[in-house]
């Protein structure tokens, strides 16, 4: 069997690896794929999707898995699907519930998904004027892609009238800022749940938790995720309870009225607070570094996963009862302005986790940095405390200049 895997983070390093057990596939492809993929198959250096589509016809790729949500809001799936092609992951229309945060809202306000009040606006003035009778702190979020750069919290009014004007006069965010969604600032903490859909049914993983902030104690800049564990240690099944009742249960619901059903994964972005667990946000792929963690302690099979999900089975999934710890080097100045093109030594000499390349690549027999986010190294242990030591001792080898990374993952 043949495998194209879009992407080419640690997400898709983490596919990869659980892949590469499974005697079945006998080439896996990467589009374009990093260190790690390269090790496990062939990195391909194509984005236009008419020529992916055309090379997984040449190529008699088998199946398609989808990471980053860019290629998904292009309608990847629905051009495949086009030509036959098997893949897994949401139609452009489905994808739109990330792609546009003013239609994931109206979706997650129609169908009654328990959900932060929030308003939308295409004109500025009108923006201006609502904020002024709103309470503070308030969310403003470009309802477009923005790298997850597109939400601020805002404190006080001056600072709610200049995001506007950044978002929707200045267009800092291209057209991905002239709608924007501003909503009530919510309290607690988050939680990540990803699910497997099988067209009709959405099968939830366990929880994880991710650490969003560049610093140690969550300060300062937000990133693509510096870390994460499974199963986030705050989150209960009480919260899950709700979860399901309140969020889960109605996005079947809406998916089905809607038409947007569709054989993919699904991220719930949660945020569990005083009265009841939240949904935030969805994205429509796995989430990244949450697959690193959910990866190891799944004990399925997951080519077999997708594929029942593809064929419209139900899957039983099955957890690991265990502890899983992510942690991310990254280059140093990310999440600003950072230098690559470093050579990463030792990794040879890490003993007891998984290193899982993100923004690496192979140069000869040389691996060089190629990105903010660098390498992931992850383990598993009986305890949050156990998986931690074992990233942490292995982080010690791994050097490449001016790396870092944070010393709290894991630390409850
Ligand atoms: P991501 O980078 O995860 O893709 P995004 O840019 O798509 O994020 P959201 O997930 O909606 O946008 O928001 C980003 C972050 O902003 C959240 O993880 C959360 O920390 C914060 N946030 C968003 N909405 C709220 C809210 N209503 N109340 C409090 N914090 C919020």
């Amino acid at each position: 069997m043949r495998v194209l895997i879009v992407g080419n983070g640690g997400r898709e390093s983490a596919i990869a690896q659980k892949l590469s057990e499974d005697q079945r596939i006998t080439k896996m492809y990467f589009a374009h794929g990093n260190a790690t993929t390269e090790q496990l198959g062939e990195n391909i250096y194509e984005k236009d999707i008419d020529k992916l589509k055309h090379f997984a016809i040449q190529h008699k790729v088998d199946m398609t898995i989808v990471g980053p949500e860019a290629p998904l809001v292009d309608g990847l799936v629905d051009e495949f699907k086009k030509a036959d092609l098997c893949v897994f992951g949401p139609s452009k229309k489905a994808a739109s519930l990330e792609g546009s945060k003013a239609f994931s809202k109206k979706f997650m306000q129609t169908y009654n998904i328990k959900t932060a009040r929030a308003k939308t606006f295409d004109a500025y003035n009108e923006a201006v004027e609502y904020v002024k009778d709103e309470k503070y702190p308030l969310v403003i979020k470009a309802s477009g892609l923005a790298g997850g750069k597109g939400v601020v919290i805002c404190e006080n009014e001056q600072e709610a009238e200049a995001t506007l004007h950044d978002f929707m006069i200045k267009r800092i965010f291209g057209d991905a800022g002239i709608q924007v969604v501003i909503e009530e600032h919510l309290k607690g903490f988050e939680a990540s749940i990803i699910a497997f859909s099988n067209g009709e049914k959405l099968f939830p993983c366990i929880s994880a938790k991710d650490y969003k902030k560049v610093g140690n104690g969550d300060k300062g800049a937000n990133t693509g995720g510096m870390g994460s564990v499974a199963p986030s240690p705050e989150y209960t099944a009480e919260h899950q309870a709700d979860f399901e009742k309140n969020i889960l249960a109605p996005t079947v619901e809406g998916l089905k009225k809607e038409g947007l059903s569709f054989k993919g994964f699904i991220f719930f972005g949660l945020m569990v607070t005083k009265n009841g667990t939240y949904l935030l946000e969805y994205n429509m792929r796995l989430g990244d570094p949450e697959t690193q963690v959910l990866l190891p302690l799944l004990e399925n099979n997951l080519l077999d996963v997708i594929q029942d999900c593809i064929d419209g089975k139900n899957v039983d999934l099955k957890f690991k009862n265990q502890k899983a710890v992510c942690l991310v080097m990254c280059s140093g100045g990310y999440p600003k302005n950072f230098e690559t093109g470093f050579e990463i030594r030792g990794t040879e000499k890490v003993k007891h986790s998984q290193i899982l390349f993100a923004g690496a690549r192979m140069q000869g027999d040389k691996i060089l940095s190629d990105g903010g986010r660098v390498l992931n190294i992850v383990a598993t242990g009986d305890t949050y405390d156990e998986a931690r030591k074992k990233v942490y001792e292995d982080a010690v080898p791994v050097d490449f200049d001016y790396g870092f990374y944070r010393d709290d993952i894991g630390k409850f």
